[in-house]
């Protein structure tokens, strides 16, 4: 079961009410202490610990928890994050779907030497060949998707296919055709990489998907959100450690991303 630790309860409510922007959630070393557990909790294959100045990987590397600079705009957060900044918004499992406070993208933020750490990098081939084809929603006539094997994403994917074979026929279309899991690409108009490039993402059917960059901004610059995805679906992957692109304030409805730190159990 998931269940949130109260301080990211708080930190949710207050980004919920005043529509902040990135709170310094992850700069006071007492808060992010719970979250880095988690991160070893979620990755004990490859990531050893944690103390006062970094994340500590198995093979040696040291991730620092804060490059110092505290006054980091949003855009500079997701182009260049420290361990800290991943945490700066707290993903609300478990809510309504809503539209979010402006640039409120919990877990879109992924320093990628750890990523690159936990699944390899698909430029040099290490992804591909840790790939393994598994039946998707096979009750609704899904086929077959490619998921990584690496951190149990796979086994992760599997379970929320299970519990969304249990789903009545009238979801069928929401979940068939996947649009697409492993594929070896930056994010849309960045140098990022996506997570569907280490293979532990999945997308639902383009066609009840809303894309924020599909949305002409108004006046005010501001983004409108929409989201045709039932929330039982929602439920089920952040169940099983996916967290949802649809409560990014720069949506993407019908993305899920195996994320479990991002997610208290
Ligand atoms: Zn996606």
């Amino acid at each position: 079961m998931i269940r949130r630790a109260p301080v990211v309860l708080i930190l949710a409510a207050l980004l919920s009410a005043s529509g902040a922007r990135a709170e310094n959630f992850g700069r006071n070393p007492a808060e992010l202490k719970p979250v880095l557990q988690r991160l070893v909790d979620a990755y004990p294959g490859t990531i050893a610990g944690f103390d006062a100045g970094a994340l500590i990987l198995k093979n040696g590397e040291r991730l620092p928890l804060s490059d110092g600079d505290e006054g980091k705009s949003f855009e500079q957060m997701l182009d260049r994050p420290d361990i800290g900044d991943m945490f700066a918004f707290a993903y609300p499992a478990g809510a309504e779907a809503a539209p979010p406070p402006e640039n409120f993208d919990p877990g879109r933020i992924r320093v990628e030497a750890l990523f690159r750490a936990l699944y390899g990098d698909c430029q040099k081939g290490e992804v591909a060949g840790k790939l393994r084809r598994i039946a998707w929603v096979p009750g609704h006539g899904g086929g077959k998707v490619s998921v990584t094997t690496a951190q149990g994403a796979d086994k992760a994917l599997e379970a929320v296919s299970r519990d969304l074979d249990k789903l009545p026929a009238s979801f069928r279309k929401y979940l068939v055709p996947s649009a697409g899991t492993y594929n070896c690409r930056a994010i849309a108009k960045t140098s990022r990489m996506s997570m569907h490039a280490y293979g532990a993402a999945i997308d639902l059917n383009t066609k009840y998907t809303a894309y924020w960059q599909w949305q002409k901004p108004d006046a005010a610059g501001h983004i409108k959100w929409s989201n045709r995805i039932p929330k039982e679906i929602v439920d089920i992957f952040e169940r099983h450690g996916f967290i949802w692109g649809g409560r990014w304030y720069h949506y993407d409805t019908m993305h899920f991303e195996y994320r479990p730190e991002m997610l208290a159990r």
